[in-house]
């Protein structure tokens, strides 16, 4: 763990071991901390606070500059790692590491450009003047899936805005939470700054992040229900409150799409990280004039795909975190093909050619999917693409918001007034049209509903966390 710029164990002396998803093997053992290692955590923060929020935002940009720079240096080590510690396959942890790094570098960028106002009152002799200023140390809880750009989508803006922070990362990937750690420290980072406390039991850690009023500001990305607890929490102590948590995304084909480009892009993204994407389609809604098309380039390009250890050349698919999630994978297909899916491709554990202590499931297409489906209504977390086939293009919008959630959503035409009569009508925070990336460090991102409150990236990540503050100055 660190705290006020030291490398510690946990007070208590426990530990707790992290696992390589593909084969099983235990890789580290971390500090197992507790609710006393937060308190000691949140009060180097706070101690640190008013140095760090004082420092110029030139001084602070010039570190975070550094910093993405000592990620560039650094990529290919933290590359391994990641794929080492949560199993996507290398291709994908580069990429994710280059994305990582370029929010850190936007909000070195942004951190020079946090200014104020000038504003007239209805008072001939008064004027006004706003600043923006840190909200204070910010406690921050991530998740394993995307454990690098995660964390620097959160840590680059409240290092921009002057707020000094507590992370807690999660339980499977403390040591991709280190290693940027480490990046940070040696740009230059003062102590106290940053804060990590590693833990295998994190609800005594949320306890004292909700409840303390030093803290100023909670950021959670991770499940719907532990946001929704924490939220509720933090709310009380009325902090601040960021959450991105879980989504069901649509994924629309329309009749005039080119049904096989929609059909590389849903395999392109559903398929990512072994499905375990906030942003992962879970309903491909297909009109039934595209359907046969579509389906059999889909079937094609998942039969194509190889599942292994993300370490290996031309793996394409890699594990899933842990036994649990290719339970609740087998749950969800079992009770889709109880009630009548067909499942051409997939639909079982891998075990076999070494994979057996690993947690593996075949990339898997479910067809005829029916809204009384656990798959349809539940995150999958997993690597399994439900078809659902439609025939009324009016009534289509309507199928894609019937759900809680609210995150992403996909849409594949070529009619560019039916591309921006969806975009409008879809209750999602983000959406892509013919487009399977729809992120970017320059852009906001995040869900309503049941999929959060709050925006990461974009000037808005960084307006999260910042105070207004307003003079009234008379000329009288
Ligand atoms: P999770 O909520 O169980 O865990 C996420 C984090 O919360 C971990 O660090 C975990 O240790 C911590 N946590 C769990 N219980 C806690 C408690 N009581 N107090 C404090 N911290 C606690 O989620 P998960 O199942 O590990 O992650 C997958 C979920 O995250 C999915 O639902 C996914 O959609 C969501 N997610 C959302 C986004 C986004 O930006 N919207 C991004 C990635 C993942």
């Amino acid at each position: 763990m660190f705290i006020n710029g030291e490398w510690v164990d946990a007070a208590s002396g426990s530990t707790f071991e992290v696992f390589n998803p593909a084969t099983g093997d235990v890789i580290a053992t971390m500090p197992a901390g507790d609710s006393v290692d937060a308190e000691r955590a949140i009060a180097a923060a706070d101690a640190a606070f008013g140095e760090w929020s004082a420092t110029s935002p030139y001084a602070r940009a010039d570190i975070l500059m550094r910093a993405w720079q000592l990620m560039g240096d650094h990529a290919e080590d933290l590359a391994h790692l990641m794929t080492t510690e949560q199993g996507k396959p290398l291709k994908a942890s580069r990429f994710e590491v280059g994305y990582a790094a370029d929010f850190v570098r936007w909000f070195a960028e942004e951190a020079r450009r946090i200014s104020g106002e000038w504003l007239p009152s209805s008072r001939s002799d008064q004027r006004f003047l706003t600043v923006r200023q840190p909200v204070g140390v910010v406690a921050m809880v991530t998740p394993w899936n995307y454990p690098i750009s995660m964390l620097t989508r959160k840590m680059a803006p409240a290092l921009a805005a002057g707020c000094t922070m507590v992370l807690k990362p999660a339980e499977a990937t403390p040591l991709c939470a280190k290693a940027v750690f480490e990046i940070f420290i040696e740009a230059g980072v003062p102590a106290g700054v940053i804060n990590m406390v590693t833990a295998c039991d994190p609800a005594p850690i949320g306890e004292v992040f909700t409840s303390d009023q030093r803290v100023r500001k909670l950021t959670f990305t991770g499940s719907t229900a532990v946001g929704r607890l924490l939220a509720a929490k933090a709310g009380a102590s009325l902090q601040r409150v960021s959450v991105e948590l879980g989504g069901h995304a649509p994924f629309i084909v329309y009749p005039d799409a080119d049904p096989e480009m929609a059909a590389k892009g849903a395999a392109a993204l559903k398929f990512l990280n072994s499905g375990q994407a906030c942003i992962s389609p879970n309903r491909l809604y297909v009109h039934e004039s595209a359907s046969a098309a579509f389906i059999e380039t889909l079937t094609a390009r998942i039969s194509r795909l190889s599942t292994g250890n993300g370490m290996n050349d031309g793996v394409g698919v890699g594990p899933l975190v842990n036994d649990a999630a290719v339970a609740k994978v087998e749950a969800q297909v079992e009770d889709a093909r109880a009630k009548g899916a067909e499942v051409p491709v997939g639909g079982h554990r891998l075990v076999d050619d070494g994979l057996a202590n690993g947690f593996f499931y075949a990339p898997t297409l479910l067809t005829r999917v029916t809204d009384d489906m656990t798959v349809y209504r539940e995150e999958t977390f997993g690597p399994v693409a439900p078809v659902v086939i439609y025939d009324d293009v009016d009534q289509v919008i309507n199928l894609a918001n019937d759900t809680h959630y609210g995150l992403a959503a996909y849409v594949y035409t070529q009619d560019l007034r039916t591309a921006i009569k969806a975009f409008e009508a879809l209750r999602f925070g983000i959406i892509g049209i013919n487009d399977v990336n729809p992120t970017s460090a320059s852009v906001p991102f995040g869900g309503m509903a049941d999929s959060g409150i709050g925006r990461e990236g974009g000037h808005q990540g960084l307006d999260e966390y910042l105070e207004t503050k307003t003079a009234g100055i008379s000329l009288r």
